[in-house]
């Protein structure tokens, strides 16, 4: 055990007990316990074979993890009540038991389901990370089994649980299918509902979840945010050292935040060019409405140019990915009702989605509303309709013609597109169909880029060695520029890459597309994509007075 695990575990057996005050009605405060699973799991023959196995892709030794070093300290940080000393918070609380409530406790079939061969764990970030038994995909499960049989939950277990990114990799590398998705599905909803985090965490939550599924309300704060962009003083805040003196989770929410630009309004209704092929909806998203416009306004291009009638629909809010994805269950419940219900009054046959992370959440609808009466069938039928833009694209095959881009292109593979909807081959189809694109592939392309929803925000230590890991990658293709499906992948990896001093262009798929349909000049695409998501006037950054030349590979 680590001497930051030890030094949680002293603090928390000095705290109060369930039901203190200051205990939230109807939730759990936890604390480390005898029962922890960790320590008994991460020892004997099995642990280290499994350290050589660690060792062997790139997994520090825990002793590397530097005791209570960063990493260890932000993982720590991340979780219940492991954070009594470095947060400066009291412990709280007592073991959550039982594990898990009779409201869809993870499904004990499922779990049965593991034969613990290991197959999952080389492509399961944390495990990369730490080469730490419980922060790997067969650990989880234990947790849950152990939970299942009656073992409370503490403190230490609910990290390990908390720290998974959710990216699914461990579900498309495992040879007997167990469905980790919906395990960590349930187990997150479990510990969202049932216990109480220390308040700085439950005001990063309470932030987030307040702020980001609600496209008017960040609508609001692109004017302060542009204006805060332009004024420069966030570089003199940084400069200051004042930056760093902010919690981890607004210095990560501030580094984030993407260039932003004027919003065009998209039109309700854009005709076909030609025949008409299809009727498509086209859902516009929170954080890529709101920060990606240009991503929106090129999906309907390109949808238009290859034969599709484009609906966007105005009642359209959040999909639900980010409520579903933290835990969030009544709230993910209701934003995807809102959004069916949108979608059938707008009489499409498919709807159409350019960020992963929401396709692969709304493709679940009908197992997400299985429990309300009378919504099953019409979820079921919408999850059934939705399409990511590369999914039907490939689908209906080319019609406009494409010009040109003579560039390398880097395609990283966003998770929920990859892992969670089992699209990798369709964007690289699309890319490769555009003359001149030389499509390079990534080293680890399985291993998540640390964006992961909100994890990047909520663990920001872990997240920012995983970003720095897949931006090593992105460079080593030499290629010019980097494209990818996912708003978050976008922002991680963008930032990442400013932050090691090697900005590069990064857009979308359709992006890349629109530009060859349009005829665009690689150099203005290129410009474009290195000047940021949301900005309609290319610039030229300060330092630079042209777009990166290529890089020799
Ligand atoms: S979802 Fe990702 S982070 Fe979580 S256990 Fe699976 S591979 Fe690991
Ligand atoms: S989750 Fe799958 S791959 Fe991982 S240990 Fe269990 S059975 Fe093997």
């Amino acid at each position: 055990m680590s001497s930051a695990q030890d030094q949680h575990r002293g603090a928390a057996r000095d705290a109060p007990t369930a039901g203190a005050p200051g205990a939230s009605p109807g939730t759990v405060p936890v604390e480390a316990s005898a029962h922890d699973l960790a320590p008994g799991a991460e020892t004997g023959a099995l642990r280290s074979t499994d350290q050589a196995a660690a060792e062997a892709i790139g997994s520090r030794r825990p002793l590397d993890l530097g005791q209570g070093g960063p990493v260890a300290a932000s993982a720590a940080a991340a979780t219940v009540g492991a954070g009594t000393t470095i947060l400066g918070l009291p412990g709280i609380g007592a073991p959550l038991s039982p594990a898990f409530d009779a409201h869809h406790p993870p499904d004990a079939a499922l779990v049965g389901d593991c034969v613990h061969c290991g197959f999952c764990l080389p492509t399961c970030p944390t495990y990369v990370l730490w080469g730490e038994e419980m922060d790997s995909p067969r650990g989880r499960i234990d947790i849950m089994k152990q939970g299942l049989e009656g073992d409370p939950l503490g403190a230490d277990a609910v990290r390990h649980l908390d720290q998974c990114l959710g990216c699914m990799a461990c579900v498309t590398a495992c040879p007997s299918g167990v469905q980790y998705d919906k395990l960590i599905e349930a187990t997150n909803a479990q510990l969202e509902r049932r216990i109480e985090r220390p308040r700085s965490q439950q005001l990063m939550r309470t932030a987030i979840y307040g702020l980001f599924p609600y496209p008017r309300r960040l609508r609001v704060l692109r004017g302060p945010l542009r204006a805060y962009q332009a004024s420069g003083v966030g570089r003199l805040l940084a400069r200051s050292g004042l930056l760093a003196r902010l919690p981890e989770g607004l210095q990560a929410m501030e580094a984030l935040a993407p260039q932003l630009g004027p919003v065009g309004r998209l039109a309700e209704r854009t005709a076909a060019t030609g025949t008409r092929r299809r009727t498509v909806g086209l859902l516009t998203g929170c954080v890529q409405g709101t920060f990606f416009p240009d991503v929106n306004a090129a999906t309907v291009r390109v949808l238009a140019a290859e034969g599709c009638e484009v609906v966007v629909p105005r009642r359209q809010g959040c999909c639900g990915a980010l409520s579903a994805h933290g835990g969030r269950e009544a709230e993910a419940i209701a934003f995807a009702k809102a959004v069916i219900t949108a979608f059938e009054a707008a009489g499409v046959e498919t709807v159409v989605v350019n960020a992963a992370g929401c396709g692969s959440n709304m493709k679940e609808y009908g197992h997400q509303l299985r429990d309300e009466p009378g919504w099953p069938e019409r979820a079921t039928a919408l999850a059934a309709k939705v399409r990511d833009i590369t999914e039907l694209l490939a689908e209906l095959g080319p019609a406009a013609e494409r010009h040109p881009l003579p560039m390398k292109v880097a395609y990283q593979d966003a998770c929920h597109l990859a892992h969670a909807q089992g699209i990798r081959e369709q964007p690289r189809q699309l890319l490769r169909g555009v003359p001149g694109i030389e499509l390079k592939e990534l080293v680890e392309a399985d291993i998540c880029c640390g964006s992961a929803g909100t994890y990047n925000l909520l663990n920001p230590e872990p997240a920012r060695e995983l970003g720095e890991r897949k931006a090593r990658a992105v460079l080593g293709t030499g290629a010019q520029m980097m494209v990818t499906a996912n708003p978050g992948c976008w922002m991680q990896v963008a930032t990442t890459l400013e932050r090691m001093g090697e900005r590069m262009p990064v857009a979308h798929t359709v992006q890349v597309l629109d530009a060859s349909i349009r005829g665009l000049p690689v150099d203005q695409l290129l410009t474009m994509a290195l000047d940021g998501p949301g900005t309609a006037v290319p610039r030229i950054p300060a330092g630079r007075d042209s777009v990166p030349a290529p890089s020799t590979p």
